[in-house]
């Protein structure tokens, strides 16, 4: 049985705990590796290596801190496969998904190789006559990065690389139920050439978590996960004085005008509601047909999920779709789709029924439509999580709007459409961070913010981009002014 270890001021070693978890093969519905869960002095030991670490890796010039990430990078392309085929494994997702998974994380290292030009300052001279002002960035400290298990490489990705880069030191909690990954991930940095303690990782669960909320050496924390976890990460963490950005759950609405081109919307719809097994914070669980669309594109949807075949997708390559993350996770999906069902919806596919021959004990659950929602029924305001689109029919774009504008939540929005007024429209109005015009899927790459709304971000400044540097870094502003030998000056005369 592989242990899961904790990585230590650049050592790995073995945590002797009371608990531990089981990481699943979800395909299979085996267990594959465990998870000791870490408690409160194991993120003592890692913030303590951590800020051992931080004054030589603060010295250390932003160039130098870039090589490093360049030889990381290096090291990411040569592995790719070997770390697709670890995500699949462990997460479920298709070998194309998991590539895709790992290229996002990817595209974060190469924006944070810039990281000489991201961390340069401002300055203005005369600000008053012989003064001049500048502004610098400087780094926190100890950082730590708390994630998810939907994406076992982006999400870890999104943040230790650029908090590295801008000279901070590191701890990262992994989701204790893809813990495999970020142990490659961990093992790849080393092998770059990271000085020691200046990236830990400590595997474990909700202790560790609450560890590093109060722990007086951690300084800034980011987190990715559900909403009611992220608004607690928030609340806590700031609390305790440190600098929080907490991503929290979605639910996205994807409207399809009657005017919209059927084909792209219906590929559209398939790749954002069943992508990932719908496990995506982007996934556009809802569709919002509007007039004549129902009629056009609903029937298309619904052969269109019929026709995904689910399976062993990290050893089936032709699987269109993998199993959900657990078994307990399946039941929910399913519990849910039979609440959609009792509130007057239309089981249009119903992927309660599915079977995969090959892996019967895998954790699977079907593509599946809810057609004819009520514009009020309860699943439009919960995330599910899973391969399950909801289609509300609706008259117009303005009621379509307004209905989507409820939701609570703000991450992606998107419209499917070919007139630019009802785009426009759409992208001035809608209540999401996120919006996609004809693309279902708006995640915005590594150079723009991750900007989530409402109860889908917690903070100020988001993951990725200039935002990003931003949250890792604090302003020194300096005020200036050298006077002229003799000048105004008493005491050297
Ligand atoms: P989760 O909230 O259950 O877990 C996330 C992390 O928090 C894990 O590391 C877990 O160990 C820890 N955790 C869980 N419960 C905790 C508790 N009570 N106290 C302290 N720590 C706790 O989320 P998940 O199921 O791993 O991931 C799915 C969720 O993540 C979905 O809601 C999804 O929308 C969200 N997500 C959001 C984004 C985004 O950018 N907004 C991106 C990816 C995933």
């Amino acid at each position: 049985m592989n242990i899961c270890k904790s990585f230590i001021g650049g050592e790995w070693v073995s945590v002797t705990a009371t608990e531990s978890a089981p990481v699943f093969n979800p395909a299979l519905g085996e267990i594959i590796a465990e998870v000791p869960l870490a408690d409160a002095a194991l993120v003592d030991a890692a913030a303590q290596a951590a800020q051992a670490a931080f004054p030589g890796w603060r010295e250390t010039p932003a160039v130098d801190r870039a090589n490093i990430l360049f030889r990381y990078k290096a090291l990411l392309e040569a592995e790719f496969e070997a770390i697709a085929l670890i995500i699949s494994t462990e997460h479920g997702k298709t070998l194309g998904e998991a590539r895709g998974d790992l290229r996002r994380g990817i595209q974060m290292v190469e924006y944070a190789c810039g990281a000489p030009t991201l961390l340069m300052g401002e300055s203005l001279e005369n600000i008053a006559r012989g003064i001049d002002c500048d502004v610098i960035r400087q780094p926190l400290g100890v950082c730590a990065g708390i994630v998810p298990f939907n994406f076992p490489a982006m999400v870890p990705l999104w943040m230790f690389p650029l908090a590295l880069a801008c000279g901070n030191t590191f701890i990262l909690k992994p989701s204790e139920k893809v813990p495999l990954t970020a142990t490659r991930l961990a093992e790849l940095l080393d092998a770059a050439g990271l000085p020691k303690g200046v990236f830990n990782v400590v595997n474990g669960g909700r202790a560790v978590v609450d560890a590093l909320l109060v722990h007086p050496l951690v300084r800034a924390i980011s987190f990715v996960g559900s909403t009611p976890v992220a608004r607690h990460i928030f609340d806590t963490g700031t609390r305790h004085g440190k600098r929080v950005q907490a991503a929290g759950g979605a639910k996205n609405f994807i409207l399809v005008m009657p005017d919209a081109t059927v084909t792209e919307s219906v590929r559209g719809l398939v790749e954002a509601a069943f992508g990932c097994a719908g496990e995506r914070c982007m996934a556009g669980s809802t569709a919002i047909a509007i007039g004549k669309a129902k009629d056009s594109v609903i029937p298309e949807l619904v052969a269109a999920a019929k026709s995904i075949r689910v399976g062993a997708a990290f050893r089936d390559a032709s699987a269109g779709m993998g199993p959900v993350i657990t078994a307990q996770h399946r039941d929910r999906v399913e519990t849910l789709i039979g609440v959609g069902e009792a509130e007057g919806a239309r089981v249009a596919a119903d992927g309660r029924s599915v079977r995969v021959a090959d892996a019967p004990n895998g954790f699977y659950v079907g593509p599946t439509v809810l057609d004819g929602l009520a514009p009020d029924a309860s699943l439009l305001r919960e995330e599910i999580f899973g391969p399950v689109l909801g289609v509300v029919h609706m008259d117009d774009l303005d009621s379509a709007i307004e209905m989507a504008n409820r939701s609570a939540y703000g991450n992606g929005a998107a419209i499917f459409t070919n007139s630019g007024r009802a785009a426009r429209e759409f992208k001035h109005r809608i209540n999401a961070g996120m919006v996609g015009i004809n693309v279902a899927v708006p995640a915005p790459m590594a150079f723009f913010p991750f900007s989530g709304w409402n109860e889908s971000f917690f903070g100020d400044l988001h993951l990725q981009g200039r935002e990003g540097v931003a949250f890792y870094t604090q302003q020194k502003v300096t005020t200036s002014r050298w006077f002229a030998p003799g000048e105004g000056d008493v005491w050297a005369k």
